[in-house]
């Protein structure tokens, strides 16, 4: 009911308008997004790698239904790529890319060539791309671009969900030299058939799948603002030995500052992740439709720094 309500708001102009005018709205959009342009992503990032942290970059934008659509979003990667590599940003800024943005959904294609432009560009910045992960109807295919991206750029980062049952799985496949995974809970409303529906499931499968990542040979890359399950991380980084160069935590802009401080205090590699664009409406309201709970998410958000 409030997923269908929410989804409706999402694809209201008027509530759009209404919703982009409350005071309440400019404060959430403020905290979690870096604002509209490049320049914006650019400044947020100089303040965060001044400040000791690494970024991963996140040009808003879904629902790509054109081929022009998918094009322009490449090109926008193309052109941050190149300003944060004449500014000296790079390695520690790199970019998340959703496929769905890069046509993925009409033409797999043409997304594995815009997802390989923006390797290639990468590339040549000194930097990498982490392909976000969407819901469970793409995970085949993005694995499969990943695969195919990896040959060339190896260090394309993937990104798995411990709700999915299969993950546990997949972390295996992806625990390997050099394999740059990141693990997060996951986001989307999934089906029961494919995904675990309670919160402690999630969370022990996000602790096995932790376990099969930091004890193997790749680079885990740990999102989640979960205390418990920071805790364990630190905890495997030293059983396993693991150093600040060989596993980070991510994760998300506006969203528990203080920790990512004291991990980077600690000595931890952190790396937020900075969303930017002014699509910003539907990726908040999607987010919040796909998982109402993350009203809660973003509410306490805003009243916490911790
Ligand atoms: C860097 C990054 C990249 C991501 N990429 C993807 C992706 O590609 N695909 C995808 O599906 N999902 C992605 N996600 C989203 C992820 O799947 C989760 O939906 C999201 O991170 C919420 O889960 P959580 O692990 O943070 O913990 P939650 O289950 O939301 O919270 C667990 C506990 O953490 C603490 N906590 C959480 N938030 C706060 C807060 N604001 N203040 C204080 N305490 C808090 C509380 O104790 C809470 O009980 C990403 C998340 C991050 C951080």
């Amino acid at each position: 009911m409030l997923r269908s309500v929410i989804l409706a708001a999402s694809r209201s102009s008027q509530v759009e308008r209404l919703v982009a005018t409350a005071p309440f709205t400019r404060d959430v959009v403020r905290r979690f997004v870096a604002g509209a342009g490049t320049d914006d992503a650019l400044r947020a990032t100089r303040v965060l790698v001044a400040d000791g942290q690494a970024v991963t970059l996140d040009f808003l934008g879904e629902d790509t239904v054109t081929p022009e659509q998918a094009n322009a979003t490449r090109d926008e990667y193309l052109r941050l790529l190149r300003l944060l590599g004449a500014a000296g940003l790079t390695p520690a800024a790199e970019v998340s890319v959703k496929l769905s943005a890069l046509g993925q959904l009409f033409d797999e294609q043409l997304a594995y060539d815009n997802a390989r432009a923006i390797c290639a560009a990468a590339d040549a910045a000194g930097s990498t791309v982490t392909l976000d992960m969407e819901d469970h109807t793409t995970t085949d295919s993005t694995l499969d671009i990943l695969a195919k991206l990896r040959k060339d750029y190896p260090s394309t980062g993937a990104v798995l969900q411990a709700y999915l049952r299969r993950t546990e799985s997949d972390c295996r496949e992806l625990s390997g030299a050099g394999s740059r995974v990141r693990l997060c809970k996951g986001a989307y409303k999934e089906p029961e058939s494919v995904a675990y529906q309670s919160a402690r499931e999630v969370d022990k499968s996000y602790v096995r799948c932790l376990n099969v990542l930091m004890s193997g040979d790749g680079y885990p890359m740990l999102a989640t603002h979960d205390p418990r399950l920071i805790a364990i991380g630190e905890d495997r980084a030293r059983w396993f030995d693991r150093g600040p160069e060989r596993f980070e935590f991510q994760m998300l802009f506006g969203i528990r500052p203080e920790e990512q401080k004291r991990l980077v205090g600690d000595g931890y590699t952190v790396r937020t992740y900075v969303p930017y664009g002014d699509q910003w409406y539907g990726y908040l309201m999607r987010r919040l439709a796909e998982r109402p709970a993350n009203m809660m998410f973003f509410g306490r958000a805003l009243m916490s720094k911790k």
